[in-house]
């Protein structure tokens, strides 16, 4: 069957994945009903059926750049195919790496210098971990409740989002921090009384737990997965100035925000002076049209791995046609003037068509948005009382929501009690209106 050339039937599909495919995270939807999609297209996914989806979350907030790759991409990549498809980066080096390093570092605020490229955001994430453990000879790392920083077992463990440590904790010396919106404030709401008491409760617990034994405080800069939950002006340079204060690196997890998705090329930028030490990225660097991540950081830890170099390697570190696609994918993204697009003709639609449905729609509580990252809180249409908690069961309208996006033709991401809206950044006005 596998050798003679012919083309498999929907069934066949679906009876080999069944048979021996394993589900990812146990919220996926089942193997039995997922849409088989079979071609992609700029914002557009087909299924086997010719049925054309939507794609309102960019996959998992990762094809930034939507489903066709620019011809310039294309090229660059089958040129590094030709020419030199694999050398190992503990070995030789790719002049693209110095190309694609050199790039970013022009590009990054501040003095965020030295880049390592691994090839998941859970990788990079589990690297930046390491550094700062090894920069600063202290282990303790910090995160946030609301948060998600990767399936691996470091960033699973420095996760706060209980639902998805499945097997506990696998990992030692990650302490959790409330986010500037626990849930004893309003849902998503985030403002200065909430993020001067977060604020307050960090630096009690940063004493309690003993600074010289905290290596850094980790999150992301606007938590994504948990719900868009955008921090209030003065919580981020709050974070970073209680990390100077105490000489513990900030640690900004970048993964699913940067490259634009927030409306800078990095989410860290909204925040008024702040530069993180290290920080990670991946999803939107290649647009995902192959995986590849980054570790980026400052000028005296890129130093002091130079004379020290105790880091970090792995075999598909830096490989040369991500690196490629990397590198004219950047430079498509910084040509075409993708943010620009963003807080011209994103932003501001999301925004307006967001409110309405939380204006329409009793189930829907609130919403917010940032750069082309928006998010609804949903909330029991019948009592209309506070928001569901995190991990509370669906009810069934909301339940409803997911199989109705596809009948609807739309592919969504719902986390109760949020629903994603994260189209890719290439959307044109009139497609998102559509989407809404
Ligand atoms: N960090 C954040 C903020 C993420 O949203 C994700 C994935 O969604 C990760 C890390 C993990 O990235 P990956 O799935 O590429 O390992």
């Amino acid at each position: 069957r596998h050798f003679d050339g012919s083309t498999w039937s929907e069934a066949e599909v679906r009876k080999a994945a069944v048979d021996h495919c394993m589900l990812t995270w146990s919220g996926s939807a089942p193997l039995e009903t997922m849409p088989i999609i079979e071609r992609a297209e700029g914002v557009y996914l087909y299924d086997t059926a010719g049925k054309k989806y939507l794609d309102w979350t960019s996959e998992a907030v990762c094809v930034n750049l939507g489903h066709t790759v620019p011809e310039g991409v294309k090229k660059a990549m089958i040129d590094q195919l030709e020419t030199m498809p694999f050398v190992y980066g503990g070995i030789g080096f790719a002049p693209v790496r110095a190309k694609l390093a050199s790039l970013l570092a022009e590009l990054a605020p501040g003095d965020l210098n030295g880049f390592l490229f691994p090839s998941s955001g859970g990788e990079a994430n589990d690297c930046a971990i390491r550094l700062a453990r090894l920069y600063t000879g202290k282990t303790k790392i910090f995160n946030q409740y609301r948060s998600y920083h990767g399936g691996t077992v470091g960033p699973l463990s420095a996760t706060g989002d209980f639902r998805r440590k499945f097997g506990g904790e696998h990992a030692t010396g990650f302490v959790k921090m409330f986010n500037p919106e626990p849930h004893f404030f309003r849902w998503g709401d985030t403002d200065e009384v909430a993020c001067s008491q977060a604020l307050a409760c960090l630096e009690e617990q940063i004493v309690a737990e003993g600074p010289s034994t905290i290596a850094a405080i980790m999150l992301e800069s606007v938590p994504g997965s948990a719900g868009v939950l955008i921090p209030a002006v003065g919580y981020m340079e709050g974070v970073r100035a209680l990390c100077n204060k105490y000489d513990i690196l900030m640690i900004a997890d970048e993964v699913m925000t940067g490259f634009g998705r927030c409306g800078e090329l990095f989410a860290f930028q909204h925040f008024d002076g702040v530069i993180p030490d290290i920080f990670t990225s991946a999803k939107g660097l290649t647009g995902s049209w192959q995986p590849l991540s980054l570790v980026g950081m400052r000028q005296p830890i890129k130093d002091f791995f130079w004379s020290n170099p105790t880091g970090w390697g792995s075999t598909f570190q830096a490989h040369p046609v991500a690196l490629a696609c990397g590198y004219a994918s950047l430079k498509h993204f910084v040509e075409t003037d993708v943010l620009g697009h963003i807080n011209r003709s994103i932003q501001p639609v999301m925004i307006s068509e967001l409110n309405r449905l939380v204006d329409k729609y009793a189930c829907v509580r609130q919403a917010r948005a940032l750069g082309a990252f928006g998010c609804l809180d949903l909330q029991d249409p019948k009592t209309g009382e506070r928001p569901m908690q995190v991990g509370d069961p669906m009810p069934p309208p909301i339940a409803n929501f997911k199989r109705a996006f596809n009948d609807e033709g739309l592919i969504g991401f719902v986390r109760p009690p949020q629903l994603h809206c994260a189209p890719p950044l290439v959307i044109t006005e009139a497609e998102l209106r559509d989407g809404f």
